[in-house]
C-alpha cells in the first residue's frame, strides 16, 4: 500500500508505510489515507470462524504490507502486539457485542497502540534510531498508548491529557507507568490538547531537535489493524446472505470508524455502519445537513468521544470523494443523550444481566433504533469499546451493581501519581520538550 495526504493536490506524492508512522500528520497538515484500497476477498476468503485474530491479523498484515514487511518481520510484530483477542458475545435477537477490551488497558484502543509499537520496535531497530511520542488524549488513547510503549526499545513516550477531564482511573493510568513514559496535565480541554499536539508536529524548530512522531488515531499505524478486529467480526458471525451484517460504532474521532470503512473498501461484506455519538454530534448533523460545523466538545458520560471537530473526519471525506451522498448510502449518524445512555445501561443489566460501559450503552441504543427502523432484517455488531470496570462510578450510580475491576487496572490504582502541570500555549509544550529531551 502506499499513503497520501488527504489534502495532496492531484497527483501528490506518495509514502510508505514506514514513512507515514514516523511522519503522523502528513506536512501539509493532511492526514495520510492509502492510495488505493486492496482487494482483499481471496485473503477473507480463506479465513473461517475458527481462525485465532492473531492468524488473521498476520494474514491480513501480510497482504496490505506485502513489498514493505517480509514475513519474518510480520510474525514478529503480529506476535508482539496481540496477546489478547476481540470476543464475539450474542446480546439478543440480531445485535451482538464485540467486546474488544480484553488487551492491557481494557479498552479497544490497545489493538491499535500494541500493533503500533511493534511496528515502530521494529523498524527503529532497522535502522538504530530514537523516536519520541507525542500524544493527546481525552482518556483512553494515551493509557493504550502508555502501556503498549513501556518500556519499548530506542521510544519515548509524551501525553497530553485534559485537567480534570478524564477519569480518575484514566489518569492513574497515565500517570503511573514514569520510566520512558511522561505525562503532561494540560490546563485546557481535549481540543486543546489535540491542537497542541498538531501545531507541535508543524513546528520547525521542534522538528529539528527531535524526532516526533504521533500514536492517536491520527497515525495510520494505529488506524490501519483496527481494521482487522473488524473482519474477525464478520468471519466469527458467520455467513447468513438473507440478513445484511451491519456494524454499530460508537464514535469521536472517528478513528474506529474509518478503520471500519477501509475494511468495507477492501471488500469486507458489510451492508452499513451506524456512527453512534453522544452530544458531541457533529457527524450525525453533517450526514443529515450536510454542513460540516466543528465546535468546541461538551462533556458527557461518554467522554472518550467528547469530541467537537473530530480528526478522521477528513479521512473519511477523502474516502467518499467528498460525496456527502456515498456516505450516507454506507454511514447512519445516531446521536445518543446522556440521559438515554443511562437508561440504556440499566435496561441492559435489568433484561440481560449484561453491564455495559457508557460508550458502549450509546452503541447499544443506537444499535436497537436502527434494527427497530429496518424491523430486525438486519444482523448488528456493535463495537464494545470499553470495559464497564473503567467506568466504576458512573456504572455504579446507573445500575446500582458495583462492576469488577480488571486486574491490570487495579494494580495501576495503588501507584502514585507523576504528571507535570501545562498551560495549553505552544510555547509553554516546546519549552519543556526542549527542557527534557533535547
Ligand atoms: C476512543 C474511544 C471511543 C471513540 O473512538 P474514536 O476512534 O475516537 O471514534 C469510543 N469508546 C471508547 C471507550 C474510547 O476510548
Amino acid at each position: 500500500m502506499r499513503f497520501i495526504s488527504s489534502r495532496a493536490s492531484d497527483p501528490g506524492r506518495t509514502v510508505s508505510f514506514r514513512e507515514a508512522v514516523f511522519a503522523g500528520l502528513a506536512p501539509d497538515g493532511g492526514l495520510y489515507v492509502p492510495v488505493e484500497q486492496p482487494d482483499l476477498r481471496a485473503v477473507f476468503g480463506r479465513l473461517s470462524p475458527e481462525t485465532p485474530f492473531a492468524e488473521l491479523a498476520r494474514a491480513v498484515s501480510a497482504a496490505l504490507f506485502a513489498g514493505e514487511l517480509d514475513g519474518a518481520a510480520v510474525d514478529r510484530i503480529v506476535e508482539r502486539a496481540f496477546a489478547f483477542s476481540p470476543r464475539l458475545h450474542p446480546l439478543e435477537e440480531g445485535l451482538h457485542l464485540l467486546e474488544l477490551y480484553h488487551g492491557p488497558t481494557c479498552a479497544f484502543k490497545d489493538f491499535g497502540a500494541s500493533f503500533l509499537a511493534a511496528v515502530m520496535e521494529e523498524y527503529l531497530q532497522e535502522e538504530s534510531r530514537r523516536a519520541l511520542i507525542l500524544v493527546a488524549t481525552s482518556g483512553d488513547t494515551g493509557s493504550a498508548v502508555a502501556r503498549a510503549f513501556f518500556r519499548r526499545k530506542n521510544l519515548d513516550v509524551v501525553i497530553l491529557y485534559p485537567s480534570g477531564r478524564v477519569s480518575p482511573l484514566q489518569e492513574q493510568q497515565l500517570t503511573t507507568l514514569g520510566e520512558n513514559v511522561t505525562a503532561l496535565e494540560v490546563l485546557g480541554s481535549f481540543d486543546d490538547c489535540q491542537r497542541l499536539a498538531k501545531q507541535a508536529f508543524l513546528d520547525r524548530e521542534l522538528q529539528g531537535l527531535l524526532r516526533l512522531t504521533s500514536a492517536n488515531s491520527i497515525n495510520l499505524g494505529r488506524l490501519i489493524p483496527q481494521s482487522f478486529y473488524y473482519i474477525y467480526g464478520v468471519v466469527r458471525a458467520g455467513q447468513d446472505a438473507d440478513t445484511p451484517v451491519y456494524y454499530c460504532v460508537p464514535s469521536g474521532n472517528f478513528g474506529n470508524l474509518t478503520a471500519g470503512v477501509y475494511a468495507w473498501a477492501w471488500g469486507l461484506p458489510v451492508r452499513g455502519f451506524v456512527a453512534a455519538t453522544n452530544r458531541n454530534d457533529v457527524v450525525p448533523e453533517y450526514l443529515r445537513t450536510g454542513d460540516f460545523r466543528p465546535r468546541p466538545s461538551v462533556q458527557t458520560l461518554s467522554n472518550a468521544m467528547d469530541v467537537g471537530n473530530p480528526s478522521n473526519f477528513e479521512r473519511l471525506l477523502h474516502a467518499f470523494h467528498r460525496r456527502r451522498e456515498d456516505m450516507k448510502s454506507l454511514i447512519r449518524g445516531v446521536p445518543i443523550s446522556d440521559a438515554d445512555t443511562r437508561q440504556a445501561m440499566r435496561r441492559v443489566y435489568d433484561e440481560r444481566g449484561v453491564l455495559l460501559d457508557p460508550h458502549t450503552a450509546v452503541g447499544v441504543l443506537a444499535s436497537r433504533r436502527f434494527l427497530r427502523e429496518l424491523s430486525g432484517k438486519a444482523r448488528l455488531i456493535t463495537l464494545a469499546t470499553a470495559h464497564p470496570g473503567k467506568f466504576t462510578e458512573i456504572v455504579r450510580e446507573t445500575t446500582g451493581v458495583e462492576p469488577d475491576l480488571p486486574e491490570s487496572l487495579r494494580a495501576a490504582l495503588a501507584l502514585p501519581k507523576q504528571a507535570f502541570p501545562l498551560e495549553p500555549s505552544l510555547e509553554a509544550l516546546k519549552s519543556f520538550l526542549r527542557g527534557r529531551y533535547a
